[in-house]
């Protein structure tokens, strides 16, 4: 295995808190065992998520200091809608303080009450964007990306076939677009290959369909596009993204993941008629067109950010990283989603602890476990998120997987930390059935993963 060196050095620095076990025992027991609700100055490594926690380069600093802070016509807008289109192609780009604000835009223009939208696997944000316009949110990922531990290049790819049937008997007038998610993030970071965007592009165009692309994290899709797919080996990632968007309508985009920065976003089309409508409605609910949620130097980090996401270097690091933590993991005999996506490495925390059922939590249960014993804090992506009363039967129903993300922010981390992430979780496995399930003591109705308070069960 290859050690992931980084293509970057350390300029400043911030100190991380070291803490004792006997301090992380205490403090989590105090938050009600909720990784969300602990303080982030008390966690050692923080892989919660990989948006909106990059590092910033010298560059993008500098940049900073560049702001043209102008109500009307900033200099930075100019900058930032000329790099989106050299990389995107777009007509029209709507600067956005984050994709969800996109997600609005975009469904309130385009959505009437009834509509449907497929997409491989929508992310949370869209899934909600969609209902709340009153549209229905339908995804067709492959068979294969819903099999944790089925090894093929491209889990993310959308299941062209029942899309087709799926268009067919709902019929065209339903669907105002469709989308593919690049990574599919809620599929474990997997990428789309060039082929199927193109199939899912021809299916799209003899329906009259647009497609758009939900791009938050294209750079990482397009360089898996270039390792795996035959005939790009040779396309440069920037190549490679031009010939993916133009197979597009459109996009929307969190630059909170490849965009390299800490707020941002944008929504970019073609369409003379969706202009008009989106533009009035940003400045209704967001800003003027020339600085949407953003001040004028955030949309300058963010144009550098996307020239930099695009560096080969950086896309081989960031891509190895990942992976080297998951073989670390997997040499050590841990459970993980295969192969590895590209943001995230994810714990089969089922296979991993079996001797706790789906109703004390075992995600959680190791979620708790790698924040006392090592200061990292993961994320659980299981029962605690996702189990819920079927309202019909009354009966508990369980998601299919219980997992642990581990994400990891851009340009952050070493991949020391990564070894040290990997070292402490084999530690962790030696006393695996000594580990305790959960029981909630208070919920909300709604995204409760988010405040719920639990207790141990001991
Ligand atoms: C993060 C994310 C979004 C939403 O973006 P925010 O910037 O968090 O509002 C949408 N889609 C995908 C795939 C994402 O990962």
């Amino acid at each position: 295995m290859e050690f992931p060196a980084e293509p970057f050095k350390i300029k400043v620095v911030e100190p991380l808190k070291m803490s004792t076990r006997k301090e992380r025992a205490e403090l989590i027991s105090s938050v009600g065992f909720n990784v969300f609700n602990l303080p982030a100055d008390s966690i050692l490594i923080d892989l919660l998520t990989d948006s909106g926690t990059s590092a910033m380069s010298d560059s993008q600093w500098a940049g900073l200091a560049q702001g043209d802070e102008s109500y009307a016509g900033s200099r930075n807008y100019y900058n930032f809608e000329k790099t989106v289109r050299e990389i995107f192609g777009y007509r029209y780009i709507i600067p956005t303080h984050q994709g969800r604000m996109a997600e609005n835009l975009l469904f309130s223009v385009i959505l009437k009450e009834g509509d449907l939208i497929p997409n491989n696997t929508h992310f949370d944000t869209t899934r909600a964007n969609v209902e709340h316009k009153g549209g229905r949110a339908v995804d067709f990922v492959i068979e294969e990306g819903l099999n944790p531990s089925l090894e093929h290049p491209f889990k993310g790819n959308m299941d062209t076939q029942k899309l087709e049937a799926f268009i067919e008997e709902q019929g065209p007038e339903r669907i105002p677009l469709a989308m593919l998610t690049i990574t599919n993030n809620s599929a474990g970071g997997q990428p789309v290959s060039m082929e199927n965007i193109r199939e899912t592009r021809s299916i799209c165009q003899r329906y009259g369909i647009p497609l758009f692309f939900d791009a938050c994290r294209f750079a990482e899709n397009c360089f898996f596009i270039k390792e795996r797919e035959s005939g790009y080996a040779d396309k440069s990632v920037v190549e490679i993204a031009r010939e993916l968007f133009s197979y597009g309508d459109g996009c929307t985009m969190s630059a909170k993941k490849d965009g390299l920065v800490n707020i941002g976003g944008f929504l970019g089309f073609n369409s003379d008629e969706w202009a008009q409508k989106a533009t009035n409605l940003l400045i209704l609910i967001e800003g003027f067109p020339t600085y949407g949620g953003l001040a004028g130097r955030d949309l300058e980090a963010m144009s550098i950010g996307f020239r930099e996401v695009l560096n080969e270097d950086y896309l081989r690091f960031r891509i190895s990283q990942i992976r080297y933590l998951g073989d670390e993991l997997d040499q050590a005999g841990i459970p993980i989603v295969k192969p590895t996506g590209g943001h995230a490495v994810y714990i089969n925390a089922k296979e991993f602890l079996p001797h706790i059922p789906q109703h004390p939590f075992p995600g959680q249960a190791l979620v708790v476990a790698r924040y006392r014993e090592a200061g990292i804090r993961a994320v659980e992506i299981g029962s605690l998120m996702f189990a819920h009363r079927d309202p019909e039967t009354g009966e508990m129903a369980y998601p299919e997987l219980e997992l642990v993300r581990l994400a990891v922010p851009r340009r952050v981390y070493t991949s020391m930390h990564m070894k040290y992430v990997a070292e402490s979780m084999a530690a962790i496995c030696e006393n695996r059935d000594k580990i305790k399930g959960f029981r909630i003591v208070q919920e909300s109705p709604y995204l409760r993963h988010f405040t719920a308070q639990l207790e141990e069960i001991v």
